[in-house]
């Protein structure tokens, strides 16, 4: 199973992600902002940015991904048994998406 996102669209959603230091919420800048800046809505807790989740080290992470995995799709490729499903959707649609690939098999 491939879930196929753009690696521009994958640095936007890591490089923007803040994670709550109190009780691990995941919030987005711009597309899951807290009410508060820097604020957790649910605990009050300090948002904070991993240290890798900047763009330099994401698209190391892409090299080392492509290194280790793209033989492995080509691989189910060839073979005709890779499923892929778009994931530039809202999660909630992707998730469904996921649901339907794995039912209908
Ligand atoms: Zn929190």
């Amino acid at each position: 199973m491939l879930i196929d996102v753009p690696d521009d669209l994958i640095v936007d959603r890591i490089s923007l992600r803040l994670t709550c230091a109190g009780c691990g919420a995941i919030y987005h800048m711009t597309s899951h902002p807290p009410a508060s800046p820097g604020i957790c809505d649910s605990c009050g807790g300090e948002l904070e940015q991993r240290s890798d989740d900047n763009a330099g080290a994401i698209r190391k992470r892409f090299e080392t991904y492509r290194n280790d995995v793209q033989p492995v799709i080509e691989l189910y490729m060839d073979a005709g048994r890779l499923l892929t499903i778009d994931g530039t959707s809202p999660p909630a649609d992707v998730y469904r998406s996921l649901k339907d690939v794995t039912m209908n098999r």
